[in-house]
């Protein structure tokens, strides 16, 4: 049976018109005015989410344990949240299978954004984060993707997010499919309904799911995880270079159609002089990139160091004098580890609390 929470809104209304009117001989079904009841069934998916069919009470009682036998509402647990004396919010979710992966929320005025996980863990191994150091262990489905939007909701830890990023723990665009589907339901009119252009996906460059991107008529953003101006460098710092390399990333970023971002941590001296901010503007200009510099979090890797704010600030200067525009960010969630890069689920933490399966195997 489909799983609503992992297709389309558009796929679940067929679904459950489908199921509602009998189609296919499915037990339970058969009702009278599907269509009405499609109408009531689909807003409680998304855009006024229920924790399950049980807590839908405006439904007949009959017609909901049939929707919680035919299509359960699948749920993300919380396990710990941690606040930032500044304000950022850390959530740990337990998925149904026992990994965990983490989400951030960013107030900034008016603007909520939520950073989200797009797997758990990261096959890529960029020396400097920590989701990296984790290694892969799944890639994340759609309900799980968006299903961190949808409990923030069923939390009432606030309204809907004003923006979203995809930042946090993953490479969203080595799960593909799975992104594909979350980016509708974040956006449609019956799912999230947030704007396109308030979604970024964040991505080291794989390249044909950026050309899938790019043919989405919708205007989401794109943020490069750029890091390093020559290819060389990017290498040493990032292990898929050897896959895509970067003048084929950047040949890429010129077919998008859109203003993209390139996102670029500052490691203090590794790529923060100012011949390569030099560097840099070569490649941003001529995109009309917008550049954001990012001061490296020590937890992703002990062994690197954050460019001195003197050299942040000079590297800003030297891209604006070439007439790139640039943002210095600020580190957020610090004191909580909830800065991208910053997120990593304690696998050691996490064995300890299924010391039965342990067992088992043993
Ligand atoms: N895999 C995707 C998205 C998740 S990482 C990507 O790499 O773009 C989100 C952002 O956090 C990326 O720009 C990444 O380079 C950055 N990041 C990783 N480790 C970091 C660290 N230690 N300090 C600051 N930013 C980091
Ligand atoms: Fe993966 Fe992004 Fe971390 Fe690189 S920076 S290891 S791609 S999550």
């Amino acid at each position: 049976m489909t799983d609503l929470l992992s297709v389309t809104p558009d796929a679940a209304r067929t679904a459950l018109a489908d199921w509602l009117a009998g189609g296919a001989g499915r037990a339970g079904a058969g009702h009278a005015e599907p269509g009405y009841r499609v109408t009531q069934l689909v807003p409680r998916l998304w855009q006024r989410p229920a924790g399950s069919w049980e807590e839908a009470t405006d439904l007949p009682a009959a017609l909901r344990s049939q929707l919680a036998a035919a299509f359960p509402l699948g749920r993300l647990t919380l396990a710990t949240t941690q606040l930032s004396r500044d304000g950022t919010e850390k959530f740990l979710w337990k998925l149904a299978d026992g990994e965990a992966i983490e989400s951030v929320l960013i107030p900034e005025g008016k603007r909520r954004t939520l950073c989200i996980s797009s797997q758990v863990g990261c096959a890529l191994g960029c020396v400097f984060c920590a989701t990296g150091r984790m290694g892969f262990r799944r890639n994340l489905r759609a309900s799980e993707i968006a299903g961190q939007v949808r409990e923030l909701v069923l939390r009432e830890v606030g309204a809907v997010p004003t923006n979203i990023v995809f930042m946090g723990m993953g490479e969203p665009l080595l799960n593909w499919d799975a992104v594909d589907t979350a980016l509708t339901i974040l956006n449609h009119r019956d799912g999230f309904g947030i704007g396109a252009r308030h979604i970024t996906v964040s991505t080291v460059g794989i390249l044909p799911s950026l050309a899938q991107l790019a043919k989405r008529p919708e205007q989401f953003r794109l943020a490069l995880s750029l890091h390093a101006p020559t290819a060389q460098l990017r290498h040493e710092l990032m292990p898929i270079e050897k896959k895509y390399a970067l003048p084929d990333v950047i040949q890429a970023l010129t077919q998008f159609r859109r203003r993209v971002t390139l996102e670029y941590v500052l490691i203090g001296g590794k790529n923060d002089s100012l011949g390569q901010a030099d560097e840099l503007a070569k490649l941003a200009r001529p995109l009309g990139a917008l550049v954001n510099l990012l001061p490296l979090h020590p937890g992703g890797a002990p062994d690197l160091t954050p460019s001195a704010r003197p050299r942040m600030l000079a590297f800003e200067r030297r891209l604006k004098r070439h007439g790139v525009e640039v943002v210095l960010r600020r580190s957020r969630g610090l004191d909580i580890s909830a800065a991208c890069g910053q997120l990593r689920v304690e696998l050691e933490a996490r064995r300890k609390v299924r010391p039965q399966e342990h067992a088992r195997v043993e």
